[in-house]
C-alpha cells in the first residue's frame, strides 16, 4: 500500500498538463523570436546557410560520419536520384573515455580510425586503388580529385558555423567534456586525422544532425514543399527548421543565397528556458541538474532525451529505496512474492551509479503489458541486478517510468507545436489542406512505445493547432536521416567547390598545345595536379 501510493504521488509530479503545454507553446514562441533577434540567447538560433532543402532527384555516392552522444556511425550513401537511396554503414560504441579524454585529438583519431575500416570493408577497390597509386605518386596524398571521398560530417553539438565545412566548437553537451576543442573547427580537426592516414577523404561539410534529417526527410517525401522541421530524440534532442529570411534579424556574417527567402535554423532547442520560466521541475530534475556537467544549462534536454530520462527514474528510485517506510525492492520473506524469493538488490545495482540506468528499460517496461510483468522483472534481474522483484515492484517502476516518458513526449510537443505555429503553414491559404512534415530521428522517439502518438496528444491540445492541424502535421521518422542528410550537404559542398576541367578535358588540352614539349612534362603536370587537388 505504501508502495502504491508513493508511486502515485510521483506520478502525480511528473504530469504536464495540456494547459502547461499551452503556457510551454508560448514561451517557446517567445524565445525563439528573441533568438532571432540577437545571439546569447538560450535558444541560440544558428543561421546554419542553408537556403533550400532537395527534391528527391539528387544523385551520387558520398561518406558521411555521424558523430552522436552514444554512438559513432560511419556510412557511405548511393542517392539514387528517385527519392530512394541505398546506405551500407557501421556502428560503434563512442568509449566513455574518450567523451572527457585530455585532448581532442584521440577523439577525432577514433573517428578518422573508423573511416579508415569502413573503407576497407566496404569500398575495398577504392581503397586499394588508392594505396597502388599512393606508391606511385610523389606526394603521399596524391589522389586523382575525382577519387576522392566527399564525406559529410555529423556533428552533433553547437558550433558556430562559418561556412559549409568551417565551423568552431561553442560547448560539449551531453556529457561530454575535452576542453580543448572549444573554439576550434572540427571540420579541420578531423581533416587533421584522415591526413595522417592518409585516406582519400575530404570533409567537405559540417552538417547538424537536425539539419541532417530535415534534409533526409526532403529528399525522401514526394510532395510539393520539403519538410519544415528535422527533430533529434536520441542522447539529446535538437531541431532545426525553415525560416523567413525577413524574420532573422540579427546580423549573420556568411554570404547566403537569398534567392528562397528561407533558410535553415538550428534552434538548439536543448537549451530552450534554462531560465526555467515555465519547464516543469520536480526535485528530481534539480538534483540531476547539479549533478551534472554542465548544471543550468540544456534545461529542455534534461527532461525529455534518452540520456537523461534513465537518470531521472534512476534518481527517484533512490529516493524511494532511501525512504524505509516504502518497501521498494526488498520484502522481508517469500510470502509476499509470487515469485517465491525474497527481492533484493545487489549493491553493485546500476540503481546506485550516476546514469546506470539506461532509458531503453523504460521501453521495456512500456512494452510489457502482461498480468504479471514478467519481461519487465526479468530486465531488472538482467539489467539492474534487483533479484526477484515483486509484481509490485515492477507496477511501480512502469508506473513511474511511464509518467517521465510522457512528460518528455508532450515536451517535445511544445518544441514540434511551437515550430508549425511559428511558419504560419497551418493559416496561410498557400498551404490550405497541405501536410506539414516533420522529420524526427533517435532511440527515444523511434523505440518507445507510442511516443509520437503521446505528442499527438498534446498537439491536438494546442491553441491554434487542435485536432485539425495536429492531423495536417506528418511526423515520420527519418531512417537513416543524419547519414543521407550529410551526403545531401556534401553534395551540395561539392557542386559549390571550384568547377575545375577533369584530368582528361586538361590533358587533351594540354598535349594540343604546341608550347608543350615532352609528354613526360604532361605526366609530372598531371602529378602535381592531384596533389594541389589532394591539398
Ligand atoms: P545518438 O544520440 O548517439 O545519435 P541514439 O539516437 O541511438 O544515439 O540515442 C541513444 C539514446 O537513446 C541513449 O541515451 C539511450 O539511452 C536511448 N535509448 C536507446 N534505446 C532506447 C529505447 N529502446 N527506449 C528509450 N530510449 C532508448
Ligand atoms: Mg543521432
Amino acid at each position: 500500500m505504501a508502495l502504491t501510493s508513493a508511486t502515485q504521488r510521483l506520478v502525480a509530479q511528473f504530469e504536464y498538463t495540456d494547459e502547461n503545454v499551452n503556457i510551454g507553446v508560448k514561451e517557446f514562441l517567445r524565445q525563439i523570436d528573441e533568438g532571432l533577434h540577437k545571439s546569447g540567447t538560450s535558444m541560440s538560433q544558428i543561421p546554419t546557410y542553408v537556403t533550400a532543402v532537395p527534391n528527391g532527384t539528387e544523385k551520387g555516392l558520398y561518406l558521411a560520419v555521424d558523430l552522436g552522444g552514444t554512438n559513432l556511425r560511419v556510412c557511405s550513401v548511393r542517392l539514387n536520384g528517385d527519392n530512394t537511396f541505398s546506405l551500407t554503414y557501421n556502428k560503434s560504441p563512442i568509449p566513455k573515455l574518450l567523451m572527457v579524454a585530455k585532448s581532442s585529438q584521440e577523439l577525432f583519431k577514433f573517428i578518422a580510425e573508423h573511416i579508415a575500416v569502413f573503407i576497407k570493408e566496404h569500398h575495398y577497390d577504392h581503397y586499394e586503388h588508392h594505396i597502388r597509386r599512393r606508391e606511385t605518386m610523389s606526394s603521399p596524398e596524391g589522389f586523382r580529385d575525382e577519387h576522392i571521398f566527399r564525406l559529410g560530417f555529423t556533428f552533433s553539438f553547437p558550433v558556430q558555423q562559418v561556412g559549409i565545412n568551417k565551423g568552431f566548437l561553442i560547448r560539449w553537451t551531453k556529457g561530454f567534456d575535452i576542453p580543448d576543442a572549444i573554439g576550434k573547427d572540427v571540420c579541420a580537426l578531423l581533416q587533421e586525422e584522415i591526413d595522417r592516414l592518409h585516406l582519400p577523404v575530404k570533409v567537405a561539410a559540417l552538417v547538424n544532425d537536425t539539419v541532417g534529417t530535415l534534409m533526409a526527410r526532403s529528399y525522401t517525401s514526394p510532395g510539393k514543399t520539403g519538410a519544415l522541421l528535422g527533430a533529434i530524440f536520441g542522447t539529446g534532442t535538437n531541431g532545426a527548421y525553415i525560416e523567413k529570411l525577413s524574420n532573422i534579424k540579427k546580423d549573420m556574417e556568411g554570404e547566403y543565397d537569398t534567392s528562397t527567402g528561407e533558410m535553415v535554423i538550428n534552434t538548439e532547442w536543448g537549451s530552450f528556458d534554462n531560465q526555467l520560466n515555465v519547464l516543469p521541475t520536480t526535485t528530481y530534475d534539480i538534483k540531476l541538474d547539479q549533478e551534472s556537467v554542465n548544471p543550468g544549462i540544456q534545461m529542455f534536454e534534461k527532461r525529455v532525451s534518452g540520456m537523461f530520462l534513465g537518470e531521472i527514474l534512476r534518481i527517484v528510485l533512490v529516493s524511494l529505496l532511501q525512504d524505509e517506510s516504502i518497501p521498494l525492492f526488498h520484502d522481508d520473506n517469500s510470502s509476499h512474492n509470487d515469485w517465491k524469493s525474497t527481492t533484493s538488490i545487489a549493491a553493485q545495482s546500476g540503481m546506485f551509479k550516476k546514469w546506470g540506468l539506461d532509458s531503453a528499460i523504460m521501453s521495456v517496461a512500456a512494452l510489457d503489458n502482461t498480468p504479471d510483468l514478467g519481461t519487465l522483472r526479468l530486465e531488472l534481474d538482467s539489467q539492474l541486478d534487483v533479484y526477484s522483484p515483486s509484481l509490485e515492484d515492477a507496477h511501480a517502476f512502469k508506473a513511474i517510468a511511464a509518467a517521465i516518458a510522457r512528460r518528455a513526449a508532450r515536451l517535445s510537443a511544445v518544441a514540434v507545436g511551437a515550430i508549425v505555429l511559428q511558419s504560419g503553414k497551418l493559416t496561410d491559404p498557400a498551404f490550405a489542406g497541405e501536410p506539414i512534415d516533420v522529420g524526427v530521428d533517435g532511440s527515444l522517439v523511434e523505440h518507445y512505445p507510442h511516443f509520437r502518438t503521446m505528442m499527438y496528444e498534446a498537439l491536438k491540445a494546442i491553441d491554434g493547432i487542435g485536432e485539425a492541424g495536429a492531423e495536417r502535421i506528418r511526423i515520420g521518422i527519418a531512417k537513416d536521416g543524419s547519414g543521407v542528410g550529410a551526403a545531401l550537404i556534401a553534395l551540395v559542398a561539392a557542386s559549390m567547390e571550384k568547377k575545375r576541367p577533369t584530368t582528361i578535358e586538361w590533358l587533351a588540352q594540354m598535349r594540343s598545345e604546341a608550347s608543350l614539349k615532352t609528354l613526360k612534362e604532361v605526366d609530372s603536370a598531371v602529378e602535381q595536379e592531384a596533389e594541389e587537388t589532394a591539398a
